[in-house]
């Protein structure tokens, strides 16, 4: 007897924690010393979840033992509500908020709730991978659009719009992206925003990184700049506030919600089927958006995660071959390798070698459905010392690999 896994899942792939990242288990497993580059993972390489957030959990377990309402509690939600008073986005309600178990779950959520067969959503290339596993998942067709090198990573607004279908349905922006580290400009924004209210799309902003911005880089939370279309907003604890364990993250509706009553239905209807998110962590959300912005002192040219981005910036584009965009935030480097230069045929047989001859695990950049095959992504988190240990071994990898 032989148990399938379901057809919809053949077509999706994940590479995050794909099989290279199991040959790296593996590795690990035979006593081999991994440095591992491919996650965004902060806690793991000391960069803690501020101690207000812990003690906040702590002292809440009890209060946390029966399901909480679907939305969410309510003081969190409250806390979100006022963070987008703040940040300016106009037309937020209490029952717009959705807590959920980070903002993978509703990003899948989201998709959900809208999706017939068939339905388009446009998901930019390279993407944060669940996006698009998300909507294919949810039975609808994920189209690509290019966001462009040559101008920072920024969108290619031609390309967008000319993949827009009677079939499509929305758009995804990530800002600050994975895994390019762009920031994306507000002119960009504003004709983006233009374009979804021109053609009826709901524009879903992935904003996780908000606060990792680097070089005096401004985010402008997109919500700020749509009218008449709705906007949905994802943030959460897991990057600004270095939780990614705890699992909590929010979504939040915003703009023209008028013509959205049956989609939220949908969400809430969706929501309540998983009960509600888990509850200890909701209550650290108030701590943490009204709290000590310790990211802030990180991502300073004196702080450790902006020192770390310049290092492994600094050491890669020495390295000839190699060029990158220097990033504006997040937490990831998305270098380009001139393949005509190395013996090696592409993005995945380079993640490939480099694990097996230096035990150094980065991502390939078709993983994060990239349309060329000539990149990786690699994250700075490891301590400074770790980093210049990797950085040996690329020189050492790409000088071994470089054709004559
Ligand atoms: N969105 C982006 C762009 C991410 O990079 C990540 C995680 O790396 C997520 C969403 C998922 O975050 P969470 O931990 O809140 O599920």
């Amino acid at each position: 007897m032989e148990f399938q896994k379901s057809k919809r899942l053949e077509p999706l792939k994940y590479d995050i924690r794909g099989p290279v990242y199991e040959k790296a288990l593996e590795l690990e497993s035979q006593g081999y010393k991994v440095i591992n580059l491919n996650i965004g993972n902060p806690a793991p390489f000391g960069f803690d979840a501020p101690d207000e957030i812990v003690h906040d959990i702590i002292m809440n377990i009890r209060n946390a033992q029966g399901y909480s309402d679907s939305r969410g509690l309510f003081p969190a939600r409250k806390a979100v509500m006022h963070y987008t008073q703040t940040l300016g986005i106009p037309n937020v309600e209490i029952n717009d908020i959705f807590i959920g178990n980070g903002v993978s779950e509703l990003i899948l959520l989201s998709m959900q709730a809208l999706l017939n067969p068939g339905d388009e959503i446009l998901v930019p290339s390279p993407d944060y991978p669940l996006w698009t596993t998300s909507v294919a998942l949810s039975g609808g067709k994920p189209v690509h659009y290019v966001c462009d090198e040559a101008a920072d990573w920024n969108p290619d607004l031609d390309d967008l719009e000319s993949k827009i279908t009677p079939r499509t349905r929305g758009l995804v922006l990530i800002n600050p992206n994975n895994p390019t580290g762009a920031v994306y400009d507000r002119e960009v924004l504003e004709r983006i925003a233009r374009i979804a209210e021109t053609h009826g799309l709901i524009i879903f902003s992935d904003e996780i990184y908000d606060k990792i911005l680097y070089d005096g880089a401004v985010h402008y939370p997109m919500a700020t700049l749509v009218h008449d279309t709705l906007c949905v907003t994802f943030g959460g604890l897991s990057k600004n506030y270095r939780a990614a364990g705890f699992r909590g993250g929010w979504m939040i509706l915003s703009g023209a919600k008028q013509y959205a009553k049956s989609y939220i239905e949908g969400i809430l209807f969706l929501a309540s089927m998983r009960l509600c998110a888990n509850v200890p962590t909701q209550f650290a959300i108030q701590t943490a958006l009204g709290g000590y912005q310790s990211i802030k002192d990180l991502v300073l040219p004196t702080g450790r995660l902006h020192k770390q981005m310049t290092l492994v910036y600094e050491r890669l584009t020495a390295i000839p071959g190699l060029s990158c965009v220097r990033p504006k935030g997040a937490l990831y480097l998305f270098p380009k390798i001139d393949l005509t230069q190395f013996d090696f045929k592409n993005d995945e047989q380079f993640v490939f070698d480099l694990l097996s001859e230096h035990k150094v695990l980065v991502v390939a950049g078709t993983g994060f459905n990239y349309f060329r095959d000539d990149h990786f992504r690699i994250v700075f988190l490891p301590t400074a010392e770790e980093l210049h240990l990797a950085m040996n071994k690329f020189e050492a990898f790409f000088e071994a690999h470089r054709v004559p």
